[in-house]
């Protein structure tokens, strides 16, 4: 610990001469939501960093007609629906996944698969969440499950990717940042070049990894970089993540899915920002296996997720935080999901 103290030391000294007021930083993953807060870093960083959430929570961003979706494959006999567990408790409706006894808690995409072999008579569907890091999962399940010719499997997919929300957000009025610190995980799979496109906005980036002193030497480069406009990417994150990514995990990626538009909470339609699976794995597909017309879905009252989503608004923004809305009676998904930053702050930080 004392060793971690005299490394980040002068990183702090240097970032607090350097530092220009009221500089904006977005990070982009639930896990960095969820770290920087656990780490208490926004009281150790200068004061004139502000720190904001974007849409880096995949079950966040899942629309609440998604989720009515997925409640009404629920719903349906001689079912099961597999998913991570962090959808359960998901408000959509006045409902929710854990209201379904035939919902079942899967660790790993893999696992749905063992359902099915299990369940011959009833219908698998994996729910399919999550960014460029849990979609190439999904990928390889379906291509086992063509492999195995499972009948009784399929997966509704909502997975989405990060690059063309960072394109809205860029070009927002609304939003006023400095620089985004990009997501170590998402970038595992696409390499950190694949987000070289933020040069053409005049955006700097940096790749960032999830242990304190990488996410304080992170945030260290990126304010130099913007004060020195350096714009484009810089990775952080080595050797983690190289400059062309995971080729086989893109390749599964490439030949199962294809980019389709998709719905964003609080964002809205983003075009080409969700997958799709592609025809020749169309028969694992849930949407048109169960062919669900589902009526658009209002989001609850007053819940500022989709704000806090764009980076308009902190949870303490919202007149629910810490009353009507906590992690054990959540309104908004951002309170549910552990990558949530509601639940974040609700955890670790500001009152
Ligand atoms: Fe939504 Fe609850 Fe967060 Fe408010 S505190 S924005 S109601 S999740």
């Amino acid at each position: 610990m004392f060793e971690l103290k005299e490394q980040i030391a002068p990183i702090l000294k240097e970032m607090a001469e350097t530092t220009p007021e009221n500089f904006v930083m977005m990070e982009v993953c639930g896990t960095h939501t969820m770290n920087i807060a656990k780490l208490g870093l926004r009281t150790l960083l200068p004061k004139r960093i502000k720190i904001i959430s974007g849409p880096g929570c995949p079950v966040c961003v899942t629309s609440s007609k998604d989720i009515k979706t997925a409640i009404e494959i629920a719903k349906l006999p001689d079912t099961i629906v597999a998913t991570f567990g962090d959808m359960l408790r998901v408000p959509s409706d006045g409902d929710s996944l854990q209201n379904y006894k035939n919902v079942k808690v899967i660790y790993s995409p893999m696992e749905a698969l063992a359902l099915a072999k299990a369940n011959g008579d009833k219908e698998v569907v994996l729910l399919g969440i999550g960014f460029e890091t849990t979609a190439p999962l999904t990928a390889a399940v379906i291509k086992e499950a063509k492999k195995m010719d499972l009948k009784n499997f399929s997966v509704l997919c909502m997975h989405k990717t990060v690059p063309q929300a960072l394109e809205l957000i860029m070009q927002s009025k609304n939003i006023k940042i400095n620089g985004f610190l990009l997501p170590g995980h998402v970038c595992t799979i696409t390499g950190s070049d694949h987000f070289n496109f933020i040069s053409k906005f005049n955006f700097c980036g940096v790749v960032a990894g999830f242990e304190a002193l990488n996410i304080i030497s992170s945030v260290n480069e990126l304010v130099k970089r913007f004060v020195e406009s350096k714009y484009g990417v810089f990775n952080n994150y080595r050797p983690v993540v190289t400059e062309a990514g995971n080729l086989v995990a893109q390749a599964m990626v490439k030949d199962v899915y294809e980019e389709v538009d998709s719905f964003w909470r609080g964002i809205g339609l983003i075009k080409s920002s969700g997958l799709k699976l592609r025809d020749a794995y169309s028969k694992y597909d849930a949407q048109k296996r169960f062919d669900l017309k589902v009526e658009d879905v209002k989001d609850p009252n007053n819940c500022r997720c989709g704000d806090i989503l764009k980076g308009e608004a902190l949870p303490t923004d919202c007149i629910y935080y810490g009353k009507e809305c906590t992690p054990s009676n959540p309104v908004g998904p951002c309170m549910v999901s552990t990558e949530g930053t509601c639940a974040a702050f609700y955890k670790y930080v500001e009152e």
